[in-house]
């Protein structure tokens, strides 16, 4: 095996998936694109969902296949249930089986609560929270029936739930969202208890303020960005690629014995700033 790390990243760190079967769910903007861009960076053979916008899916693809792995796009609303269903037995036809599922696809529909319509609220829990659940479950049927492949990872699968700092931070003007994120919040804990029995771990990423279309509006002009780096003890916005680094890492065998984990990555946001110089 090579390991030389001579390219500068650290020993191992390109073979960290290989030979696994990814998918990431809204993976064709931010986060997710950034994360299945990441995991087939690190060998593993990925399908980029996608719910809208084609041909973004399609350049992912790409620039993952010119790492040498497999990789396609498809289709699916992650809050329908046949979809989800039909997404995961493809892959098992292409690709064979399925090792990590990154439940990343998410959304706001922001107003405040005397404002907002059921239809707003509705949306936001579908698709952040019944999505998680419905892709969390399709994964697992297929991690249960195979079980562990010692030659491919020490666990039968991975679940990654795409969480927020929100999923504890209560957040006004967005009660559907932090509603949502506090919900998987304990999805993702009650499946992490569930299914660790079975070797499948299931942990979370919460974000803090990661510069992607979600939220340009807080960082695309000087004021705003100076306003929100007043949240962050690390004073600067994050990347999508400082998410998919440690989805990439959480995924793999190095974090093999955490279960049942948010890993916050969120530049110290969950610090309580502001008692940095009050309170
Ligand atoms: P984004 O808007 O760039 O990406 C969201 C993706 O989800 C898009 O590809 C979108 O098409 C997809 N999507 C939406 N509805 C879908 C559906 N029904 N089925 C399938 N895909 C669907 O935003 P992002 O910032 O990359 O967000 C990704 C995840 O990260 C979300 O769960 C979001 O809540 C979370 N998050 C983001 C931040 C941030 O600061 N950007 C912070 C915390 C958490």
């Amino acid at each position: 095996m090579e390991n030389s790390g001579s390219d500068g990243r650290p020993p191992f760190a390109h073979q960290l998936l290989k030979g696994q079967k990814a998918l990431v769910t809204g993976a064709n903007s931010g986060i997710g694109k950034a994360t299945a861009i990441g995991l087939g960076r690190v060998g593993a053979d990925v399908v980029v969902n996608y719910v809208a916008g084609r041909d973004a899916a399609e350049e992912v693809v790409r620039e993952i296949e010119s790492f040498g792995v497999r990789a396609y796009a498809h289709e699916a609303d992650v809050s329908r249930e046949d979809e989800v269903a039909d997404m995961v037995s493809r892959m098992v036809g292409e690709f064979g089986t399925i090792d990590v599922m990154v439940a990343n696809a998410g959304l706001q529909r922001d107003a405040a609560l005397v404002d907002m319509t059921l239809e707003q609220w509705q949306k936001v829990l579908d698709v952040n929270l019944t999505g998680q659940f419905l892709c969390a479950r399709e994964a697992a049927k297929e991690f249960m029936r195979r079980g562990v492949v010692p030659e491919v990872s020490r666990s039968a699968g991975k679940i990654v739930c795409m969480s927020s700092v929100h999923q504890i931070i209560p957040w006004s003007g967005h009660v559907n969202y932090a509603s949502s994120k506090g919900g998987v919040q304990m999805l993702m804990g009650t499946l992490a208890q569930e299914l660790a029995p079975y070797r499948i771990r299931v942990n979370a990423v919460a974000p803090g303020a990661i510069r992607t279309p979600i939220n340009r509006s807080a960082w695309d002009t000087p004021e705003a960005e100076a306003d929100l780096l007043r949240l962050i003890p690390y004073r600067r916005v994050g990347d999508p690629e400082d998410i998919a680094n440690v989805v990439a890492a959480l995924a793999s065998d190095l974090f093999d014995y955490v279960v049942g984990t948010t890993i916050y990555v969120d530049g110290g946001m969950t610090l309580f700033p502001g008692f940095a110089t009050g309170g």
